[in-house]
């Protein structure tokens, strides 16, 4: 008989969050850990203009690349924060992040071409270039060394086939932001092995300690085989819009990200490009409001966390999660959290869902109330207690 569902489709691994995500939504009382998007609802001024252009007739296509204003917007606002030069040409407005990561290797990496992975990473790395007929292949990021990516590690893991590289920072799911020189060290590496580097750094803004996001747009050298990956999502709790984007000072990979974008989702939604303007030119002070909240969630719980017997994290700097070692409970972490869930209706993501590395951990997402963030930890000791 023929097979109805393709092998790609068969071979693309479901969401190992989702599983939890999905069983836990069924369940009533629970406190959801496992989340990965802002609790804060999207400021009023950006829904306001999502309203008014709607009225306005933003109801249609845009260009490809997404409209003008926006591209403009995107390209004054990294001027802004981040001191670079970006002209619209240099942007592409997608259905999301996920869109810009998407594009992004459909139209640098061929079939049988083999890309760098963080493991743990955020799993759609792996569905993505799987669905494209890639191969993914893994570096660790491990706790004994920070979560920090090791170059020469990295190296041993290049063959002829590589063509690129994924590197996340602020990174989901460990909350460790990359320093300038850990940077540099992978731009130096993907520049001596001639690797494309698609840099994904949708949580650019959620840094806490005072520390600074960099983004490798500032590496010159290596501005011909970069693309940065960011999106609305996190920035201004705008999940559910759909707006991310990608820039690129190689405008013949923006070009071709374009031309595929129009046999992927033609663009993304009118009204909320219009409204993601208002939220780069107004937003600001939302933004800095939210992540002083999430800096004080983020010390309640490491401080909550400390006080569990056995277990142990490296304190996060940025994006709003913590992966907690524990391998002394458990080797494996999704039946920890299958169990966690039943036994005391507490929501976490399963280590192993980000990959391999990560068996034996849990994330714990801090985008959850201070209230709940503590009753969600009681309850997390008083299992670990019990060892139920
Ligand atoms: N990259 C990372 C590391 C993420 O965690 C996410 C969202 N969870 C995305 C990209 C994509 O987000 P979106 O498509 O909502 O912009």
């Amino acid at each position: 008989m023929q097979r109805f569902i393709s092998i790609r489709a068969l071979e693309t691994p479901a969401s190992g969050i989702r599983k939890i995500f999905n069983k836990a939504v069924g369940l009533s009382g629970v406190i959801h850990l496992e989340i990965g998007e802002p609790d804060f609802d999207t400021p009023a001024i950006i829904k306001e203009e999502a309203w008014k252009s709607l009225q306005s007739g933003y109801t249609h296509y845009t260009h490809n690349a997404g409209l003008i204003e926006l591209r403009q917007a995107i390209a004054d606002y990294y001027k802004s924060v981040w001191e670079i030069e970006v002209s619209p040409e240099e942007v592409i407005v997608t259905v999301g992040g996920t869109g810009a990561l998407f594009l992004s290797l459909l139209s640098t990496v061929d079939v049988g071409d083999e890309v760098l992975v963080p493991d743990p990473g955020y799993p759609p790395y792996t569905s993505m270039i799987k669905m494209i007929g890639a191969i993914p292949v893994y570096y660790s990021l491990k706790e004994n060394t920070g979560f920090l990516p090791k170059a020469d590690e990295i190296e041993n893991e290049i063959s002829e086939k590589t063509k690129a590289i994924i590197v996340n920072t602020p990174n989901n799911p460990t909350g460790i932001v990359y320093s300038k020189n850990v940077l540099k060290s992978i731009a130096e590496l993907a520049s001596n092995h001639n690797l494309v580097i698609i840099s994904d750094e949708v949580y650019e803004r959620l840094t806490f300690d005072g520390s600074k996001h960099y983004t490798m747009l500032k590496f010159k050298d290596i501005a011909d085989k970069l693309v940065v990956v960011n999106s609305f999502s996190k920035t201004f709790a705008m999940t559910g819009w759909r707006i991310g984007f990608a820039v690129s000072k190689n405008a013949e990979l923006i070009k071709n990200m374009t031309k595929l974008q129009e046999g992927v989702v033609a663009c993304a939604p009118a009204m909320a490009q219009r409204a993601a303007i208002v939220g780069l030119k107004h937003g600001q002070e939302f933004v800095n409001g939210m992540v002083q909240e999430f800096q004080k969630r983020r010390d309640l719980l490491v401080r909550l966390l400390s006080e569990l017997e056995n277990t142990s994290f490296v304190i996060p700097q940025g994006a709003f999660y913590v992966l907690l070692n524990i391998s002394n409970y458990t080797k494996d972490s999704y039946e920890f959290a299958e169990r966690l869930l039943t036994a005391k209706k507490v929501g976490v993501a399963p280590g192993k869902a980000f990959g391999q590395s990560s068996e034996g951990y849990i994330r714990i997402s801090f985008a959850n109330s201070e209230e709940n963030i503590v009753e969600g930890i009681r309850r997390v000791k008083e299992f670990l207690d019990k060892k139920e």
